[in-house]
């Protein structure tokens, strides 16, 4: 048996990772974590029996410590349990699925110890893209994506590496792309939350919503890939049916088709290089009509750009997009601010940020800190 560890849990991608795993029944789960849900956490404990459980807040971790006594797992708390377990010796793979720029941190203690990262946790390349790829190539260490569109130009990219000429990431649409800009004025927390093909994580369901999923999406690839901004483009594709395409130097096209299971990508991150089968029901080409391209609108979804803007100054930057964005969003979610508000509280910190090149993992943490707090600034004087 392969040794995995699982971050993240008790997330969506989190949940569907534990389900392959016992479908592949080729890894032992050594660690879970989660952030304070040890309703589920305890259960998965039951299920995998990890000798390790982190969960970051400590009230939480207190009261899983109690209801495990006796058992074989030990709980540990904290960040510093996260990267304790990310960190780990003689683990063939650790799976970040945190969400935020909280997955940073681990990611980097994973790289550091020399284990193979399957990357769901986008935040990780955003924040600190540079860094992790220094140190993921001075170990030797792969980083695998997860996320379905880098999955996808991942597969496509085999024998072709030296001939790709541009990235086309394919984009849903979100649930709101047809609608007007005085009706994104005042839709709800609700619709919001409903995306038309994906389930997923509240955040990253919002963020599909804004686009903003997109730009984030934009700075991963730049980074996994080695691509420029120029050649990385975005097409919107209603359907989710072609994940991501490549173009080659010759014109061509290459993609990659299946259905909006992340089941599918995760499996190919716990199979690779080989590939199994899986119990996803397979897409079936005569079940849709049509496969529609269109161009994504900045004028009703300004996040794309700022987040192409960011990526290409770099630098902190990036990091101060994502942390404004994760403050703005929460504050959505909690209905606080509109649905327009979440791109505009972005821009007005990104706008005020003394952007730090060539950042060290504290200038980065110290950037995330303040933009945090200029983006609730900017909530408490407008909301
Ligand atoms: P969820 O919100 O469903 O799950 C997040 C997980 O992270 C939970 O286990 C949660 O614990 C834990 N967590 C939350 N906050 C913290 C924190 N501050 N420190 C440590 N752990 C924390 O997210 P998703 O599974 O949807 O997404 C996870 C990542 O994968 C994101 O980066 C997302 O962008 C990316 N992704 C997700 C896809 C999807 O289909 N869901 C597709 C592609 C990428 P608890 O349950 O206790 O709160």
């Amino acid at each position: 048996m392969k040794k995995i560890n699982v971050l993240g849990s008790t997330g969506s991608i989190g949940t569907q990772t534990l389900e392959v795993i016992t479908e592949l029944n080729k890894w032992q789960v050594q660690a879970l974590s989660a952030y304070k849900n040890i309703d589920l956490l305890e259960e998965q404990i039951k299920r995998h029996q990890p000798q390790i459980a982190v969960v970051v807040d400590e009230d939480a971790a207190y009261e899983l410590d109690q209801r495990i006594k006796g058992s074989k797992t030990e709980v540990l708390t904290g960040v510093k349990g996260l990267n304790e377990i990310a960190g780990q010796k003689n683990i063939d793979l650790v799976l970040n699925a945190i969400v935020g720029a909280a997955g940073l941190a681990p990611s980097i203690a994973a790289l550091k110890a020399g284990n193979k990262l399957a990357l769901a946790n986008k935040e990780t390349l955003v924040s600190g893209g540079p860094l992790v790829k220094k140190i993921a190539s001075e170990k030797n260490v792969q980083i695998l994506p997860v996320d379905s569109e880098h999955n996808a130009i991942f597969q496509l990219l085999t024998g072709h590496k030296e001939e790709l000429s541009e990235i086309i990431l394919t984009a849903s649409g979100g649930p709101f792309f047809n609608h007007t800009l005085s009706e994104l004025e005042s839709v709800s927390v609700a619709e919001a939350l409903k995306h038309p093909n994906w389930e997923m994580g509240s955040k990253i369901t919002i963020d599909s919503a804004t686009f903003m999923n997109k730009g984030l999406e934009v700075i991963e690839a730049h980074w996994l890939f080695n691509v420029d901004y120029d050649n990385i483009k975005v097409a919107v594709h209603p359907q989710s049916i072609i994940h991501s395409m490549i173009r080659l130097n010759d014109g061509s096209l290459l993609a990659e088709l299946g259905p909006a299971n992340m089941k599918l990508p995760i499996q190919f991150c716990l199979t690779y290089p080989e590939r199994k089968s899986s119990s996803v029901k397979h897409l079936d080409l005569f079940s849709f009509n049509a496969l529609e391209f269109k161009r994504p609108d900045h004028s009703k979804f300004p996040a794309l750009k700022l987040a192409y803007a960011a990526g290409r100054a770099g630098g902190t930057l990036p990091a101060v997009l994502n942390a404004a964005n994760e403050v703005a969003v929460a504050n959505f979610l909690k209905g606080i601010v509109p649905f327009m508000a979440i791109s505009s509280i972005v821009a007005q910190v990104m706008e005020k940020h003394n952007n730090t090149l060539d950042p060290d993992l504290g200038t980065i943490f110290t950037a995330d800190k303040w933009a945090r707090q200029q983006a609730e600034e900017v909530i408490n004087k407008w909301y």
